[in-house]
């Protein structure tokens, strides 16, 4: 099998997974429960999990590693635990792929903020829990680094070098964004350009938005990081929608149809690994996988803004390398 960063290198729409969290919820973990030991605890409801997004389509698995700094552990007491539970995490991702597509480890935010930008903790400190994380990902067997979820630019700077400096994996930097007065901006106020284009100069291979808005708006997000990287390729895991508070439930209400009819539009805009964040199930990622199948031509513009030169690249040529990818 190619490695991943070959299958991403010739240009191939590969299919992420979707939801861990959510996903976690609805099998019974609960609200202020650490996720992460879920890998330990219950380690056949999270290789259930990617096993059913596998059976979905999905090219691409995220361990459930999202929370695996020590950082993140220590209010529950697990801060001592970051080798064994992001070690874990990746060995039921790659037990659940059993070789026939990659693993993605995740690294999320640890929830604290840079002196700099009026936090408790410097860059020093962020590298160091991260450096930590990201090594003990690349020792489990990891076929990529998934920073996601970032806000604050300095925090994925870290994050980027931790991971480039101290493992040979490809990197993944991924940033949530809100949609404001002043168009897209992170938490801490990063355009989609200005993310794209630190994240490359940190080092980061793939760059993209996950979390914080349904798949429509990630359309347009794609669109300017595309505009601000023109070479590197995208990765877009957009949430099933907005939560929805109904009752005591949040609800995400984004359809899996009405998801995939927007994947030709966000292929067009640039975006090459595709997936779901928050309230994004199995049933999404199969019709986001298929729908564009079925419906459309697809073309990656991926040196759209570099060279006039088209990239043809029908649906067909799509299908028949998925097809080799997978086999
Ligand atoms: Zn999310």
């Amino acid at each position: 099998m190619k490695s991943f960063k070959e299958r991403v290198a010739q240009g191939d729409i590969l299919i992420s997974d979707g939801a861990m969290g959510t996903y976690l919820q609805a099998k019974g973990l609960n609200p202020g429960e650490c996720m992460e030991s879920w890998c330990v605890s219950h380690p056949n409801v999270v290789k259930g999990i990617h096993e059913d997004y596998i059976a979905a389509g999905s090219d691409i698995v995220e361990t459930n590693s999202f929370g695996g700094t020590s950082y993140k552990l220590k209010p529950y007491g697990l801060a001592d635990k970051v080798r064994e539970l992001n070690q874990a995490a990746v060995a039921l991702a790659k037990q659940a792929m059993a070789g026939k597509g990659y693993v993605a480890a995740s690294v999320g935010p640890t929830g604290h903020i840079v002196e700099d930008e009026g936090g408790d903790v410097t860059p020093q400190d962020l590298y160091k829990a991260f450096k930590e994380q990201v090594v003990a990902l690349e020792e489990g067997g990891a076929d990529a680094l998934c920073i996601e979820t970032m806000a604050s630019l300095s925090e994925a700077v870290q994050a980027i070098k931790a991971a480039k400096e101290n493992t040979k994996l490809p990197v993944i930097c991924t940033f949530t964004f809100e949609a404001g007065a002043r168009g897209f901006r992170t938490m801490m106020g990063v355009t989609p350009e200005r993310a794209a284009r630190e994240a490359v100069a940190a080092g980061a291979d793939i760059v993209g938005a996950n979390c914080g808005n349904g798949i429509v708006n990630m359309i347009e997000i794609t669109r300017q990081m595309r505009a601000a990287q023109p070479n590197t390729p995208i990765l877009v895991n957009a949430n099933a929608g907005m939560p929805v508070l109904e009752g005591e439930k949040t609800v995400f209400k984004e359809t899996p149809e009405f998801m995939a009819s927007k994947v030709p539009e966000l292929i067009k805009a640039g975006a090459q690994i595709i997936g779901g964040c928050c309230g994004t199930t199995p049933e999404h990622i199969a019709a986001m996988r298929e729908w564009p199948r079925r419906h459309v031509k697809l073309t990656v513009n991926r040196r759209q803004s570099t060279a006039n030169e088209a990239l043809p690249q029908t649906d067909e040529s799509w299908l028949v390398r998925n097809r080799k990818g997978r086999a």
